[in-house]
């Protein structure tokens, strides 16, 4: 995360004011709780506003028909960091969800992520060996020996025939562009594995909030003050004239009032519906891969903590291209846009009482464990 920020001249603003608060800081999701906790625990004032009616930001879980529905798309906790895990586990219970996805191509279902599970169920194989020599063969078909866009990445990676089946037609949906005008590092990540195993993430800690999200956001702002439906950008002078230091997690174009253009990113429309019946898909997440299906994927919601409710709730989830005034999801971190950032980052660090954080701030997607990483580190900076 850039570091846009002047430790000690913020610890000496902060030291020397009579304004009521030492911290406003904008945005109630991940990165201003985590920060807004820290400094109240260092005995700092802290005002924390939002402009959305609630708390938690994207990570926001509200309760339907007694279940937590993820508004702003799914959200499973992930981690490598053992600080970050005691972190979150202070403030909710996390139950032991293993984040093991599947795809339905017209009807036919496969486990994700890649894994022997996945190649038995396309070709029949049943040995690692056997699994390593059909996607060799297919990469060598393809000619492929340098991947110079997402597609060639992943045929190299798991062959043609999967290719054709779970990537191509899903990637295209997310990004709206053929898979062969996208980037090849997008799935350089993509998990392949040649064991039996279902679960996607190789992280050492998994989880999702027994409570929700929320909860765990409320905990984490408990005993600071926050105040919901307030603009910052609306307001700028007046609430800048309440605290010393700002910490500012909205996005930094829109802080310059767009001046040098806007940054880009791709969005995603939610259609959550409550279904009369018990269990709709049997699974937290299916992928749907067919060009047909206008929707990425479904969520049912429930299988995220072992729901037993009468009813369920379920979300389409599709992806759009983003305008500004919508919610931005997910940066396109292409050459163009990464150098309108630089420029903004530029003159973000002329703007010597505000702290630039989380990820629209820093036009980054981080998962949660990231951005929670990100606002104890910049709390250490400037609270000691
Ligand atoms: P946000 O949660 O966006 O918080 C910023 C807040 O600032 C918002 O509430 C906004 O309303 C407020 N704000 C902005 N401008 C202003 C203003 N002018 N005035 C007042 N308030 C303002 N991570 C994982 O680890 N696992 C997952 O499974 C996962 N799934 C994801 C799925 C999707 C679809 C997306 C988009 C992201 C996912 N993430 C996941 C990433 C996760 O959402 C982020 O890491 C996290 O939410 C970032 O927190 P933040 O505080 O930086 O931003």
């Amino acid at each position: 995360m850039p570091h846009l920020w002047n430790a000690e001249h913020a610890r000496t603003v902060s030291r020397s004011s009579s304004r009521p608060y030492d911290y406003l800081i904008v945005g109630a999701g991940l990165y201003g709780a985590v920060f807004a906790r820290q400094a109240k625990d260092a005995g700092k004032r802290c005002l924390v506003i939002d402009r959305r009616p609630h708390i938690a930001g994207n990570v926001y879980t509200e309760k339907v028909e007694g279940i937590d529905v993820h508004r702003y798309g799914a959200h499973i906790f992930h981690t490598n960091s053992k600080q970050v895990w005691d972190y979150v586990g202070r403030f909710a219970e996390f139950n032991r969800f293993t984040n093991s996805p599947v795809a339905n191509y017209k009807g036919e279902i496969f486990d994700l992520p890649f894994n022997m599970n996945t190649f038995n169920r396309m070709w029949g194989v049943t040995t690692p060996e056997q699994a390593r020599a059909r996607i060799d063969e297919q990469r060598r078909a393809a000619g492929i020996t340098d991947p110079r866009n997402l597609e060639e990445q992943a045929i190299s990676l798991v062959g043609t025939d999967l290719y054709e089946k779970l990537i191509k037609h899903y990637t295209e949906k997310q990004w709206g562009r053929p898979c062969t005008e996208l980037p090849a590092f997008i799935i350089r990540r993509l998990p392949v594995r040649l064991t039996y195993d279902n679960n996607y993430f190789n992280a050492r800690y998994q989880g999702i909030p027994v409570d929700g999200y929320t909860a765990m956001v409320a905990a984490m702002l408990n005993g600071t003050e926050v105040r919901l439906g307030v603009d910052y950008l609306q307001d700028k002078a007046a609430l800048d004239a309440l605290a010393d230091v700002v910490i500012y997690t909205g996005p930094i174009d829109a802080y310059f009032g767009y001046r040098l253009g806007a940054l880009q990113y791709r969005s995603v429309r939610f259609e959550t519906e409550v279904l009369d019946q018990e269990n709709f898909q049997g699974n937290a997440v299916v992928n749907y891969t067919d060009a047909d299906t206008p929707y990425t994927r479904i969520i049912e919601h429930k299988h995220f903590t072992g729901g037993t409710q009468a009813r369920t709730v379920i979300s389409r989830e599709y992806s759009a291209e983003w305008k500004p005034g919508q919610e931005p999801y997910y940066p396109i971190n292409d050459e163009t846009n990464d150098a309108l950032y630089r420029q903004y980052r530029a003159l973000a660090e002329q703007e010597s009482t505000v702290v630039f954080g989380g990820r629209l701030g820093s036009y980054t997607y981080y998962d949660m464990d990231q951005v929670i990483e990100a606002a104890l580190q910049k709390a250490e900076d400037l609270l000691g």
